[in-house]
């Protein structure tokens, strides 16, 4: 958008006198040239039949509303023949047909629209005299063509949260170019199929180990080289390696208590972001072990579609309806089973009170199930006692500590890691580790010597894939092969039927800078409120890349 003369095109329309209002300023303009062309045989004419005024809006000056008051004129078309007997005259550098607003008024609500978006452009626009609403903005994104992108040599390829956990799309950026060049409604292969045959050419595809966009690929450019990306591909290693741990969950358990009773202190501080603090209640205890459940089923299905099971094969073999394997398999996280309703409404009466006595230090659940029930609560004490286990978790540590030692004896707690807490401990660097935390991997280690294969492996895998190194590729797949760790032998199966995995170690291409272009789509759509419908968001997109 250029703006360098008062009048909107100073070739086609010149100005007669200026008004003013408290509010506007009124241009009087008339065209100069005397003659016009008939839009239907082109032909010039002189012969005036008409004049009419036409008023629209035009750029705002120092934050005062224009007006431009524009004689207009209709003609006679002086060509025998032609149909048209009387035509309109068209400036198209000033004003479209039947237009409100000037094309240079137009150009700049779209250029707001899309850096900001409707709500907020519409209220600057009306702050810098600017008269529109968020609906114009939009309705202007939307009519604006496409940007035209050239087909690109290499494609990566990225899914993005519409609804997190929910719906998804899929992003396309070109790689050389570092530009975001479509987005796709759904992270479906047949549509990823659609787009890449309607744009012939592209020569390689760096995806994540999604099987939907492994399919769409080969089915909508069967010669492109697939390569898998490398960050997808440790974090799946890691995905692999948690499994597993969340199998020796027992285990890591008596390792934890094994630790803390070989040392003097008292564990306060978490080893982990997971760690969960005792007194662990049995009700408690169960609901944490049928967490872990939960989630490494959870982590099975999703790997187990990867690998390219189908929906009805995952649902049978784990007696769930299809519909809760679709529901799994579209959400970025485990799922938390909700807590029993009936509970939390009785209960939720008393709450403020409860929070309110918690914080004056109350931390009794007997003392607090006698007080409200006194006030009229029906429920037994277990059911104070499920809330306060909670906020007990949530209790800082140095608080706790204060705690305990003004009441006398202190009580002996241990921590217990869970399993995403000890893949950082085996994958992170070993001099770095706490006194605490490496008496845990020694106790683990001793009860469970499969671990350090397991640590072996997934370290020797994030080497080889950052240097990429083909050759020891080779030689740890046949170890992974023949570790019998089934999470792990699963994973190098996966790795080894997938020709990708072998050219993201043979090729420079990877899917990093998708990351960033996601980052941003984000940011468009936190912009656009609930306005964030699917073509809206790409013409956002696409604009701003
Ligand atoms: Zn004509």
């Amino acid at each position: 958008m250029e703006v360098t003369t008062l009048l909107a095109d100073p070739r086609v329309i010149s100005l007669e006198t200026i008004r003013s209002s408290e509010k506007s300023l009124t241009l009087a303009v008339r065209v100069v040239r005397s003659t016009a062309q008939c839009p239907r045989c082109d032909r010039a004419s002189e012969r005036v039949h008409s004049r009419y005024i036409r008023r629209v809006a035009d750029l705002p000056w120092l934050g005062v509303a224009v007006r431009l008051e524009l004689q207009a004129r209709r003609f006679f078309c002086t060509n025998t023949l032609c149909r048209q007997d009387i035509f309109c005259e068209r400036l198209p550098s000033v004003v479209a047909r039947y237009a409100r607003r000037t094309a240079r008024l137009n150009d700049a609500l779209t250029y707001i629209g899309f850096i900001i978006g409707g709500e907020a452009g519409a209220r600057i626009a009306r702050e810098l005299g600017m008269t529109t609403s968020p609906d114009t903005l939009i309705r202007r994104i939307r009519q604006s063509a496409t940007p035209e992108a050239p087909i690109p040599r290499v494609l990566g390829i990225d899914d993005w949260a519409k609804r997190k956990g929910q719906t998804y799309g899929t992003i396309l950026v070109d790689l050389a170019r570092h530009r975001p060049i479509d987005l796709l409604p759904d992270r479906e292969a047949a549509t990823l199929a659609a787009w890449l045959t309607a744009h012939p050419g592209i020569e390689v595809v760096s995806r994540d180990r999604f099987r939907a966009y492994k399919e769409g690929i080969a089915r909508g450019a069967p010669t492109a080289i697939q390569v898998a990306d490398r960050w997808h591909l440790l974090k799946n290693m890691t995905e692999a390696l948690e499994r597993w741990l969340n199998r020796q969950r027992p285990v890591i358990q008596q390792a934890a208590k094994d630790a803390t009773a070989s040392q003097e202190v008292v564990i306060e501080e978490s080893v982990a972001t997971h760690a969960l603090h005792a007194p662990v209640t049995p009700q408690l205890q169960r609901s944490m072990e049928q967490q872990a459940t939960r989630l490494s089923r959870f982590q099975e299905v999703k790997e187990l579609y990867r690998q390219g099971a189908t929906i009805r094969g995952i649902a049978a073999k784990f007696r769930m309806h299809r519909r809760t394997v679709r529901l799994l398999l579209n959400a970025d996280e485990c799922p938390k089973r909700a807590p029993p309703r009936r509970r939390r409404n009785k209960i939720a009466a008393y709450l403020p009170y409860l929070k309110q006595r918690w914080a004056e230090g109350c931390h009794n659940a007997s003392e607090l199930w006698r007080e409200i029930k006194a006030q009229g609560f029906a429920g037994c004490e277990s059911a104070v006692r499920h809330f306060i286990a909670e906020w007990r978790l949530n209790v800082e540590p140095e608080l706790r500590r204060k705690r305990h030692l003004s009441s006398g004896a202190p009580i002996r707690r241990v921590t217990i890691p869970g399993a995403r807490s000890v893949t950082w401990l085996l994958l992170h660097d070993e001099s770095k580790l706490n006194d605490q935390q490496r008496a845990f991997l020694t106790q683990f280690c001793e009860q469970q010597p499969e671990v350090i294969i397991a640590q072996k492996l997934v370290r020797r895998f994030q080497h080889l894939v950052s240097r990429r190194d083909v050759a020891a590729f080779d030689e740890w797949l046949t170890e992974a092969k023949n570790s019998k760790l089934p999470e792990l032998v699963n994973f190098a199966a996966g790795l080894a039927g997938d020709a990708a995995v072998r050219a993201a170690l043979t090729t420079k291409w990877s899917n990093g800078q998708v990351e960033g272009q996601v980052n941003r789509l984000k940011m468009i759509k936190r912009q656009m409120f609930g306005r964030a419908n699917f073509d809206l968001l790409r013409q956002r997109v696409l604009h701003s890349g």
